[in-house]
């Protein structure tokens, strides 16, 4: 689907205002500030292009004629996230409202390489027009802007362009970001934040940052390396290189010890950031939540709610979010 043309500031103010809830013209115009006549013309548009559709009268006060409220088409348009583990491939497809219609997940070999990764997405992304694209998370470091990855924890991943594989292999516009950032951007879809961290204990350890409303990703796309701030000098050899990183002295570390070792790590964090919220994610957390909870600093702290899949999820907003 070729949606260059909706991608209007306007078009996207009038389907983020429908995805917040089911409204008619005359509110859109109110809250977006346009004229009726102008909501009018971008409401036929976005029906038009199969996202919008009308749904039953509402009133909206007062005797005047019910008007008709609009809402999001889900199979109007859907988008793919990927999520390429340490040991595992994980794929979701997204419909238009951001609700996952199917998950797969695979393994991968050990020592996989990028063909390796591009032979097992290939068949679980099935050739749609309605499919805006493909995101996928990974580990860092990588370039967000060229999607160009060198993940640690991947031995023989250097400078990877795979962004460009991808999206030759698929012909689908492909957007590469780190895992954490693609999980914060899915929690942040499910409801508002403003400064948070999405604290990723998987395979690796990162966070995602979320600063002042928007996804944190640094100059260099390297921000959120959390993993990898030392906190034992002379401690255990890490993926990285380096000695006593948080995600070597986790790993080295079991049960409530290594629940500490994170507690340690995020009290560090808010205290840089001044956090209002924590998210727990990956399949350590999600292997012992309540393990990791107890251990945390006093601030908002959660579990996601997206279970294994928040990466794919997230991945997936990444297409998804152009249009909002
Ligand atoms: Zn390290």
């Amino acid at each position: 689907m070729d949606l260059t043309s909706l991608r209007s500031h306007n078009d996207r103010t009038v389907l983020r205002l429908v995805r917040s809830g089911a409204l008619s013209r005359a509110s859109i115009a109110e809250q977006a500030e346009l004229t009726p006549q102008a909501v009018s013309k971008i409401v036929a548009r976005l029906i038009a292009a199969g996202l919008l559709e009308e749904t039953g009268a509402v009133r909206d006060g007062g005797r005047g004629k019910p008007r008709r409220s609009l809402r999001l088409v889900a199979d109007g348009a859907f988008a793919y996230g990927a999520y390429v583990d340490r040991d595992e491939l994980r794929v979701v497809k997204l419909d238009l409202t951001g609700e996952p219609v199917s998950s797969s997940v695979v393994p991968l070999p050990p020592m996989f390489t990028p063909s390796d990764v591009l032979a097992a997405l290939e068949p679980l992304v099935e050739p749609d027009p309605k499919v805006l694209g493909l995101g996928i998370g990974i580990a860092g470091p990588l370039d967000f802007r060229d999607g160009v990855v060198s993940p640690n924890g991947l031995p023989g991943w250097s400078a990877v362009p795979l962004r460009a594989l991808v999206s030759e292999r698929l012909g689908l516009p492909v957007v590469v970001d780190k895992d954490t950032n693609a999980a914060v951007l899915a929690e942040a879809w499910r409801r508002p934040l403003q400064d948070a961290a999405l604290v990723f204990v998987g395979t690796g350890l990162g966070v995602g940052l979320f600063l002042g409303g928007e996804v944190h990703r640094g100059t260099r796309s390297g921000a959120g390396e959390f993993g990898h701030t030392t906190i034992q000098l002379d401690g255990p050899l890490c993926v990285c290189g380096r000695r006593g990183c948080i995600e070597a002295v986790h790993a080295a570390t079991t049960g409530v010890d290594a629940a500490r070792v994170i507690a340690a790590a995020v009290t560090n964090l808010v205290q840089l950031l001044d956090l209002d919220q924590i998210v727990l994610s990956g399949r350590k957390v999600l292997a012992s939540p309540d393990l990791y909870l107890r251990a945390m600093p006093e601030v908002d702290v959660s579990v996601t709610e997206f279970g294994a899949d928040l990466v794919p999820i997230g991945a997936g907003l990444l297409i998804l979010g152009e249009l909002f």
